[in-house]
């Protein structure tokens, strides 16, 4: 499970992060949505420690997320990170971009590295890329490599801030669908995303930020169709 407790932070005066507390249980999926600034990528961000919460608490699989290395470590080893604009090595072939990092972290052998680097790029459904660089990819095919080499790390829980929303709409739909297969498999799934259609099919409960707040959380279809907080109502009548 992921606890946070009363999560705070600033950027010198400015305070990004208002009293958040969510809990997010094994196998639960969560959709963040909210306006831009609101703070939802600093959110995720802060639960693999990629930024640091100066109050509260934040807790994953009973580890403490603070100054401990250590713990930071172990944390990191069970959540996965997806990002907005894919982040892959652009020097490194797509089959090395997936078993690299296995190899230099974990210390896994190279052929095994590979092999399951393999099983996981047939997941997402482009085994016959493996031999291609990132450059050479559409959008959506380097973003379900992103996926692919996430998963190669065996996480726990993945995090997916806007993990479409770089892309062109007709590639939206690969990439969403090879996130509802990961939903299905069961795994525990925090996802910055607007993609309503999405939450509405996969999301166990949507969190609506405004400014470093949870100002509302609900099952998707009462937060889509009886939004109660004005903020919320006023940002879902211009999205839709
Ligand atoms: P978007 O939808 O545009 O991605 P967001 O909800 O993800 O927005 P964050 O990126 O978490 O928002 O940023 C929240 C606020 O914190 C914004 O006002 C942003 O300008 C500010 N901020 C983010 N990173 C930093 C930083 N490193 N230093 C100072 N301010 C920052
Ligand atoms: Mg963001």
């Amino acid at each position: 499970a992921i606890i946070l407790d009363k999560v705070n932070k600033w950027y010198g005066a400015f305070q990004v992060l208002r009293d958040v507390s969510l809990t997010v249980a094994a196998g639960e999926k969560i959709v963040v949505c909210g306006p831009s600034g609101s703070g939802k990528s600093t959110l995720i961000r802060c639960l693999n420690r990629l930024e640091e919460h100066q109050s509260g608490q934040i807790r994953v699989n009973g580890i403490e997320l603070n100054d401990d290395l250590r713990a930071i470590e172990k944390v990191r080893r069970d959540v996965g990170m997806v990002f907005q604009h894919f982040n892959l090595f652009p020097h490194l072939s797509i089959l090395e971009n997936c078993a690299l990092p296995q190899i230099l972290a974990r210390g896994t052998p190279r052929k095994e590295a590979e092999a399951r680097a393999m099983d996981f790029l047939a997941r997402v459904r482009i085994p016959e890329q493996a031999q291609k660089f990132p450059g050479q990819l559409s959008g959506g095919q380097q973003q379900r490599v992103a996926i692919a080499r996430a998963l190669c790390m065996t996480p726990q829980v993945m995090l997916f801030d806007e993990p479409t929303s770089a892309l062109d709409p007709e590639m939206v739909k690969e990439v969403l669908e090879t996130m509802v297969a990961l939903a299905e498999d069961g795994m525990t799934m925090i996802v910055v995303t607007h993609e309503m259609g999405f939450a509405r099919r996969v999301a166990d409960r949507v969190i609506f930020m405004d400014r470093g707040a949870i100002v509302e959380s609900n099952r998707p279809d009462a937060f889509f169709d009886a939004p109660q907080n004005p903020r919320t109502q006023a940002f879902l009548s211009q999205i839709v």
